[in-house]
């Protein structure tokens, strides 16, 4: 078929996520899944395709155009990025941003030994919002950047209110200072402190027996993840937990607030509005790549970021249909 081949190395969210997008990619298709858990016991949403053990996935170099990473970044992605961009095309999410460009180096160089290209940190933070700080800045040097986050669940802190003793289960909403972002889309150019960007909401259930205000305690004063913010502590029952908060929403605004001429201000904002985070990075890793297979095509090698990446290229449409959509 002529279809774009695609294949997904790890079955997690963003796995699932990238088989739920390209239902909707007409010029693309999903071939295989590989896992590192026994394929027999793994199950897909949707089915269709067969699952392979990641230890064989050599034996499908030739079957796969684009190979959609979909490992966690903590110890999946520096293992897995360099080694599968040595052997196919790749796109990944890579978002540890203190150690984005020793995995560039080591993404790229495993990629040029095997002549692939590898997109590298694609999603919206790391992606999407990192191309709309660049616009803004680009366009409006006299000026500030903002980000907010949320209202999302962060699953670093979600983590660490379930290490606090007495804590059965909870998650952690990061939610943006409605206050904050009016003052930044006055275009006034305030500098905010920590406290001033994000609130932090946690669902706690608590063990039999333990101590609500010591739990809430020990919570709003954590040192680097509560301590610094103004944190809510909500205790609900464990039933409430699993029926209200196992949607991962997420979302933000990049907001570049800049002066040109004299002094005309001018604002641009970018915004996302996320039922489910990995569904949507999912979504944005599965047009970069089209973008991956048509670089590929064109005898372009080695690793790529958003930034390198031309917009057209992630449209199914040609060049010349989207110079027609120009205006
Ligand atoms: P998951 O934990 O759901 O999946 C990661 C890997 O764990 C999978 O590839 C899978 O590998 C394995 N796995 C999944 N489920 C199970 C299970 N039940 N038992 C054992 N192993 C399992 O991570 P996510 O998909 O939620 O996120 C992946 C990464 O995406 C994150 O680390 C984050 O860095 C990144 N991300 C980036 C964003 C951006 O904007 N750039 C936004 C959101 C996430 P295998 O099948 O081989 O076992």
């Amino acid at each position: 078929s002529s279809k774009i081949r695609i294949a997904i190395a790890g079955y997690g969210n963003l796995g699932r996520g990238v088989e739920s997008a390209l239902a909707c990619t007409p010029d693309m298709e999903l071939v295989a899944v590989f896992t590192r858990r026994d394929p027999a016991g793994l199950v897909l949403q949707s089915g269709g395709v067969p699952v392979h053990a990641m230890a064989r996935i050599e034996d499908f170099v030739d079957a796969v155009d684009v190979l959609i990473l979909c490992g966690g970044s903590k110890t999946d992605l520096p293992e897995q990025g360099p080694a599968l961009a040595a052997l196919f095309n790749t796109v990944d999410s890579f978002d540890t941003h203190a150690k984005v460009p020793e995995y560039f180096a080591a993404v790229d160089a495993a990629a040029r030994g095997g002549k692939r290209v590898a997109v590298i940190s694609v999603g919206w933070d790391p992606g999407l919002f990192s191309i709309n700080r660049l616009y803004g800045e680009a366009v409006l040097p006299d000026g500030a950047s903002y980000t907010f986050w949320g209202k999302g669940l962060s699953q670093g802190h979600s983590d660490a209110l379930r290490r606090v003793p007495g804590v059965q289960g909870a998650v952690q909403y990061t939610i943006p200072s409605q206050a904050a972002i009016e003052r930044v889309r006055s275009g006034s150019r305030p500098s905010l402190t920590t406290r001033e960007k994000h609130t932090r909401e946690c669902h706690v259930v608590l063990e039999a027996g333990a101590d609500p205000s010591a739990v809430e305690q020990a919570i709003l004063t954590m040192p680097d993840y509560f301590a610094d913010y103004d944190t809510k502590v909500n205790f609900i029952s464990a039933e409430a937990l699993r029926r209200d908060h196992a949607a991962m929403p997420h979302g933000g605004f990049v907001i570049r607030s800049g002066t040109t001429g004299v002094a005309s201000s001018q604002i641009m904002e970018f915004g996302l509005k996320l039922d489910s985070n990995p569904e949507f990075t999912s979504s944005v890793l599965v047009a970069y790549a089209r973008a991956a297979f048509r670089l590929g095509q064109q005898g372009e090698v080695g690793a790529r970021t958003v930034f390198d990446i031309a917009p057209g290229l992630l449209s199914p449409k040609s060049a010349a249909e989207l110079r027609k959509e120009l205006l």
